[in-house]
């Protein structure tokens, strides 16, 4: 008989590729589903970045690649941190990886023994969790609401620190909720991190561009704080690039290092052609790719809009990022259509099925009361799809 390891056993299955599954099962059986659960732009890459691809290919770029990356990757990634963060780091800080879910994966990796402590305010991204579990760590989660627009406050990050704490991992612009921490408000966090020098910071920055007006700042600007924050950041989201899998951190040098060393035993170097064009995304100027930035924005609008219309549903102004984040807890212990509904889970499956709108629900993110509904959709989707959900529940 075939015995998985306790490790894989005790994974959970990332819940938005669940229900992507899930939504293209019953697409398959005729149903017409609206699929809003995906964290995927619907835009196609961008041509001049796809050309530059076209022709790495031609120009036989097909050899195992540096573990850390191509040198001149890793220059434009430095000039990009430069340029939109204010950041300098050395070459031998950053590191190129299959995505920056790998990137991530790798510092949970070098940096986490057994017990270790992460702390997570919630909602939080979906992986981090599992992330952190199969690298022996354990997730401290720090639940934050919509009065405090999702962010986890001084007070609140000082009580989740103990002993064990290695770790503090969040992203801004927020996947799922969309906050954005100010700069005052990693100042205020910074604070709290003074009296606790060996806890590390990690700053997911994969949705910085898809930001619609609110102040950028990163938590390694903060002197203090640049010699234990890896910065994550990636190309997927804001270059239309998910299936690429570029991903990088600018970090201090020993956790580099130790990156380099994981990645060189496991994947290698991220795919050669994926890393020549992200050259060029990276080195474009960013007016490039304000018009999807310009169409989240709009569709924010839209969304916001039509969510105001459908009782029950409360929601903050997500900041960034391509999601809302409505709280739906005033549905739990109701009927609609015959079904129960008790929690997220409940509602996001009723909606799925009932108004064939494919969401996710909060408690993947850490957050029971919430559903994730993603605007990367066109506008007639997403009328129909809030529609649909409308109906179902009145
Ligand atoms: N971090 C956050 C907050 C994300 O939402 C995602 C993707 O959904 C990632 C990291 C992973 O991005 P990549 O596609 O580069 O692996």
């Amino acid at each position: 008989m075939i015995q998985l390891s306790d490790k894989i056993q005790k994974l959970e299955t990332s819940a938005t590729l669940a229900m992507a599954a899930k939504a293209r099962e019953l697409k398959a059986e005729g149903k017409d589903i609206i699929g809003l659960s995906l964290g995927e732009p619907d835009f196609n890459t961008p041509d001049f970045i796809k050309e530059s691809a076209i022709t790495a290919i031609n120009d036989n770029y097909n050899s195992y690649t540096p573990v850390d990356g191509y040198e001149d990757l890793k220059k434009a990634i430095q000039g990009k941190f430069k340029r939109d963060n204010n950041l300098d780091y050395g070459l031998n800080q950053i590191v190129v990886s299959t995505g920056a879910k790998q990137s991530l994966y790798n510092v949970a990796s070098v940096l986490l023994n057994p017990g270790d402590e992460v702390i997570l305010p919630c909602p939080y991204w979906v992986s981090y969790s599992d992330i952190v579990k199969l690298n022996g760590g354990i997730p401290v989660e720090v639940q934050t609401d919509i009065d405090q627009d999702f962010k986890m406050t001084p007070d609140q990050l000082k009580s989740a620190i103990t002993s064990k704490t290695k770790m503090i991992w969040y992203s801004s612009p927020c996947n799922p909720s969309g906050s954005v921490y100010s700069k005052d408000e990693l100042k205020a966090l910074a604070e709290v991190l003074k009296d606790y020098p060996d806890v590390i910071i990690v700053s997911d920055e994969i949705y910085e561009h898809i930001n619609f007006g609110s102040e950028r700042f990163s938590m390694a600007e903060i002197p203090e704080m640049y010699d234990r924050t890896v910065t994550v950041n990636g190309v997927s989201k804001a270059f239309a690039m998910t299936g690429w899998r570029i991903g990088y951190i600018g970090a201090p040098e020993k956790i580099a290092n130790a990156c380099k060393k994981l990645q060189g035993q496991v994947t290698s170097g991220a795919n050669c052609i994926a890393q020549r064009a992200v050259i060029t995304a990276l080195e474009a100027p960013l007016d490039k790719i304000q018009f999807m930035i310009d169409k989240f924005k709009s569709r924010r609008k839209l969304i916001l809009d039509l969510i105001e219309t459908i009782p029950g549903f409360e929601c903050n102004e997500p900041k960034g990022a391509f999601y809302v984040f409505p709280n739906v807890s005033s549905f739990f212990g109701k009927t609609y259509n015959g079904k129960l509904i008790e929690n997220a889970t409940d509602f996001s499956m009723f909606l799925l099925e009932v108004a064939n709108v494919a969401t996710v629900t909060g408690e993947a993110f850490g957050n029971p009361d919430c559903i994730r509904i993603s605007y990367a959709a066109s506008e007639s989707d997403i009328e129909e799809a809030m529609e649909r959900i409308k109906k179902s529940i009145s």
